[in-house]
């Protein structure tokens, strides 16, 4: 993974490294590896975080294309926000490197959504309200959160067709803390 830091938020590449792990998005990206077209620069995930800028609400804080997540925080962002980003563009990257056609022809971004909430909160990540100020993250994330978020990426990253569809973000964070 190459990360470049544009913003002046600090963030732990090494966190971000351990949450796109599992989704196994730390090795050369499939769609780099066919790429004979040049839609992709080098061959690992790469993630920009651009300058902290005030932006019109309409400009979406993140985005993913061809192997490359780009965040846009305000300088409300909590390095919390951007974290529950950067899971949100996880989802997209994992769903295009794993099978392009659902990706393509899927509307996923409202699963993705609540994979991210979901995510955040099995990390120990809490938000009073939808506000990119408001969401907050441990500096020190307990291993056993860890351990829970990289069950609950397993559930959805061992599907393959259909079943990917089918995968609830809610009821399978449920099923792993019993609440
Ligand atoms: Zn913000
Ligand atoms: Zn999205």
């Amino acid at each position: 993974m190459r990360f470049q830091n544009e913003s002046d938020i600090e963030i732990d590449r090494r966190l971000l490294r351990r949450l796109a792990e599992p989704f196994g998005l730390m090795a050369p990206l499939p769609g780099a590896i066919q790429d004979d077209i040049g839609l992709y620069v080098g061959r690992y995930l790469r993630v920009r975080l651009r300058p902290t800028r005030r932006r019109r609400p309409s400009i979406p804080s993140g985005w993913y294309s061809c192997g490359a997540i780009s965040i846009f925080p305000c300088p409300d962002c909590t390095p919390g926000f951007v974290v529950s980003v950067f899971l949100h563009e996880l989802f997209h990257a994992w769903l295009s490197q794993h099978d392009d056609g659902i990706y393509l022809r899927w509307n996923h971004c409202s699963v993705a959504d609540r994979f991210s909430d979901r995510a955040f909160e099995l990390l120990g990540g809490r938000w009073r309200i939808k506000k990119c100020g408001s969401f907050r993250l441990p500096r020190t994330i307990p291993a056993r959160r860890h351990v829970l978020y990289d069950r609950y990426v397993g559930t959805l990253v061992s599907r393959q067709g259909a079943a990917i569809r089918q995968w609830n973000p809610n009821s399978e964070s449920r099923r792993l803390t019993g609440r």
